[in-house]
């Protein structure tokens, strides 16, 4: 008999009560409700409600506000002690056999962008709320403490999780967000201190693991049906500004074969970018979503054009290796038109974050489990699980985006899908809490 089956009983000391607590295990782990999750979800989009039928809930808007005292409700309905850090984190927690080990940390986000829609980050926190909820219904108990997070303002800049990792710069506190607020201005409304932002800094090893649920966004799952993505990591990102200089010239006078034309420079090097992506073997992607011809008149030949570059993916060498090769076909074009062209890197740069190996066999392991089909992904978009990164074993499971769409009010994720990823969610917490992690 294991020791998990020894101590089933509890002193429940302000009753004076001797209660049946069972210890919780991943084999035998009880199911997410998909009703009560979709029910939550609906309830949860009445905050920020727009015609379209979406949310438009930004960060520290009064409807962020209303909807962040709904979840504290459901976190309190779960067992939950609800604080909220100084960075207005939502931290739910449940104590453990053992208040010595680090705590287990799962949630997500309830803030939108505006015109967002019902399912992004909110499906990681109503998720999070059913395992606790599983948890605290069927008297299960961890060795772990478990956290649940909700996290402030992640579509504005990942703030809650870049304050969790002390990694929040003070200049963006000054950042006027969508609300009309400073961030610093919204930290201090949603109850959190911008003053005291270490103390809501958590330290490596200070949790046992972090892990995300979150729709895809994308649509690879919903595309070939299947339940789960294993995030394999946050991809990272490079920006570059194209100048490509030709000389601008009157478009009546000046014969085809004596024109120096910056634009058709910078579409021969749109496509090339596009040539050069599809060709390299990998995951990358490359976009060239902005370009300004000047001096931008019907009657003058473009004399000058900047344009945007822009490259994703999981490994730094490959997002050097395809700008390499972009800058190849760039100085080919230049050379053969005579338009110079400059590749000027803007710093905006986000690493990849890879997500932790043994999380993502842990949540592999979970759907094969639960009979669910899996694939491991990356994600192109960025989440605070890429900040989590940095301090704590961190893994990431998505559920299929319908039609891949998000960020819009047409964004859905089924209440199966969403149960199915609260069902891989309990149990990945559960086997890290019976020690898959050591
Ligand atoms: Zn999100």
């Amino acid at each position: 008999m294991t020791q998990s089956h020894m101590g089933p009983l509890m002193v429940c000391l302000t009753l004076g009560l001797v209660i049946p607590v069972s210890a919780a295990s991943a084999t035998d782990a009880p199911a997410a409700s998909a009703k009560r999750m979709e029910l939550r979800i609906q309830a949860l989009s009445q905050f920020g409600a727009n015609p379209e039928g979406g949310v438009s809930r930004v960060a520290y808007s009064e409807a962020d506000i209303a909807g962040r005292e709904y979840i504290k409700g459901l976190m309190r309905e779960a067992g939950l002690r609800v604080r909220v850090d100084t960075a207005g984190n939502i931290i739910g927690r449940r104590e453990g056999r053992d208040s010595g080990l680090p705590a287990i940390l799962f949630g997500s986000h309830i803030d939108s962008v505006p015109g967002g829609g019902n399912y992004d980050g909110d499906v990681g926190v109503v998720g999070a709320i059913e395992v606790a909820q599983l948890l605290h219904d069927h008297k299960l108990q961890t060795r772990h403490p478990l956290e649940v997070v909700s996290f402030t303002d992640e579509e504005g800049g990942l703030v809650g999780s870049l304050a969790m990792t002390g990694r929040l710069k003070s200049a963006a506190l000054d950042v006027v967000s969508h609300s009309g607020k400073t961030i610093r201005d919204g930290i201090r409304a949603v109850g959190g201190d911008p003053d005291r932002l270490d103390l809501a800094q958590r330290k490596p090893g200070e949790l046992k693991a972090f892990i995300e649920l979150h729709i895809e966004q994308g649509a690879f799952l919903d595309e070939d049906a299947i339940a789960i993505g294993v995030v394999e990591g946050i991809v990272g990102i490079r920006w570059w500004e194209v100048v490509v200089e030709g000389v601008a010239n009157h478009a009546g006078t000046t014969p085809m074969n004596r024109r120096r034309d910056a634009l058709l420079s910078a579409a021969e090097l749109a496509l090339a970018v596009n040539r050069v992506a599809t060709t390299i073997p990998g995951r990358h992607v490359t976009t060239v979503g902005r370009i300004r011809a000047e001096p931008g008149a019907p009657n003058v030949i473009p004399g000058r054009v900047v344009m945007s570059l822009e490259i994703r993916d999981l490994a730094s060498e490959n997002i050097q290796k395809v700008f390499d090769a972009i800058a190849t076909e760039a100085s080919r074009i230049a050379a053969a038109r005579q338009t110079p062209i400059r590749l000027q890197e803007v710093d905006i740069a986000s690493a990849p974050a890879p997500t932790h190996e043994r999380m993502r066999q842990i949540i592999a392991a979970a759907a094969k489990d639960l009979g669910l089909s899996y694939r491991l992904m990356p994600s192109g978009a960025g989440h605070d699980a890429q900040d989590m990164t940095h301090i704590a074993p961190t893994g990431m499971i998505f559920v299929p985006s319908a039609l891949g769409i998000s960020h819009s009010p047409k964004e859905y994720t089924s209440p199966e899908d969403m149960a199915n990823g609260a069902n891989v969610l309990l149990r990945t917490v559960l086997a890290i809490d019976g020690g898959a992690l050591e």
